[in-house]
């Protein structure tokens, strides 16, 4: 691949992907990075290599002619997200990237905003592809869980607290404003462009809920969609009540209540855990919640049965059209 400034495929490399190493990363998990046919990772002894991989396609996951400094620092948090929701470390990621042609300004920002969250995230880049096409970009996380496995959805028990970190409908709002259906300025306008581009994954909460839950996910379709993916893979049915969803100040500002819930219930992106976990977990909790300074609550419960009702606070059950995000 040539550009208007004439870099070929491996001065792109070099450019823009060479040491983005993560920065404090345990050096110890790259026996090899960029440059050869493979890289290498040493695996910790007595751990299992956790695998997720992501694409995201521009007018599909982000709008076109979105920044790509928010497009690379997103894409490191919504992969790496999947490593906390099962209680993986972070080792290493891969990046295959397509793009329609070679714009130096355009590569520096994706560049920075990769080498921004990789440092966040202590995840080095070791190796990946570049390609020349319709813009999309595929992260590869490597990650490192305990040999008896990680965090799996399918192991919620009858009687779990369910619980979520963060505050919920964020994204899904910002959505809506970067999609000009919904106005809204100054500071407000920059929080939910951060809770949209910058979602925290919980990684080194994700690491703690290993001893303590029973299941977890993350929510990127949303969270009535998700849980519902823990209740199927459990055989249990979930109640959620809408008085207790976590919701931001400023989603509560910007929207109506209903609408606010129906973000919060049905919006995806927002990238924060949703666990389940038995009621003697609660003090464990909230000293996790203090010590990583996440807000996690708790917001409904486990039973016999099948699927998620949330009840509103005349215990009648919402309902909304959609559930969640679906691709096809
Ligand atoms: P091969 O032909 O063996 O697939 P490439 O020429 O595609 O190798 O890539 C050369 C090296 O650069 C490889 O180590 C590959 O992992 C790395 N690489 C290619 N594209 C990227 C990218 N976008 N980000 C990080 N590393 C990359
Ligand atoms: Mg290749």
């Amino acid at each position: 691949m040539k550009s208007r400034e004439n870099l070929t495929e491996f001065d792109i490399i070099s450019r823009y992907f060479l040491e983005i190493d993560g920065s404090e990363a345990t050096p110890s998990a790259i026996a090899l990075g960029i440059g050869d046919d493979c890289a290498l990772l040493s695996l910790p002894a007595e751990q299992l290599l956790a695998l997720s991989i992501d694409t995201l396609v521009a007018g599909r996951h982000f709008p076109e002619n979105a920044n790509p400094f928010d497009i690379s620092r997103r894409a490191v948090a919504v992969s790496v997200s999947d490593l906390a929701a099962m209680g993986a470390t972070p080792l290493a990621f891969t990046l295959a990237l397509t793009l329609p042609d070679v714009d130096a300004q355009w590569l520096e920002d994706f560049s920075k905003g990769l080498r921004q969250a990789a440092a966040v995230y202590q995840l080095p880049l070791i190796g990946g592809d570049t390609t020349k096409g319709p813009l999309s970009i595929t992260l590869q996380v490597h990650g490192a869980v305990p040999s008896q496995g990680g965090l799996q959805r399918s192991g919620a028990r009858e009687g779990d607290c369910i619980f979520v970190t963060g505050c919920l409908g964020d994204a899904a709002a910002a959505l809506a404003m970067l999609q000009q259906q919904l106005s809204v300025e100054g500071e407000q306008q920059q929080f939910l462009h951060e809770r949209f581009y910058a979602p925290q994954a919980r990684v080194a909460l994700g690491q703690k809920l290993l001893t303590v839950a029973n299941s977890a996910i993350d929510i990127s379709d949303g969270l009535l969609a998700d849980l519902g993916h823990i209740c199927k893979a459990s055989g249990l049915a979930a109640t959620l009540y809408s008085d207790k969803l976590p919701l931001s100040d400023v989603l509560q500002t910007v929207v109506a209540r209903q609408q606010a819930l129906r973000y919060a219930l049905t919006g995806g992106d927002d990238y924060e855990l949703c666990f389940t976990a038995p009621a003697e977990q609660r003090t464990a909790l909230a000293r996790y919640a203090r010590q990583f300074d996440v807000p996690i609550t708790e917001i409904g419960q486990l039973a016999a049965g099948q699927g998620v009702v949330c009840l509103d606070g005349e215990s009648k059950p919402l309902v909304f059209e959609s559930s969640g995000y679906q691709h096809f």
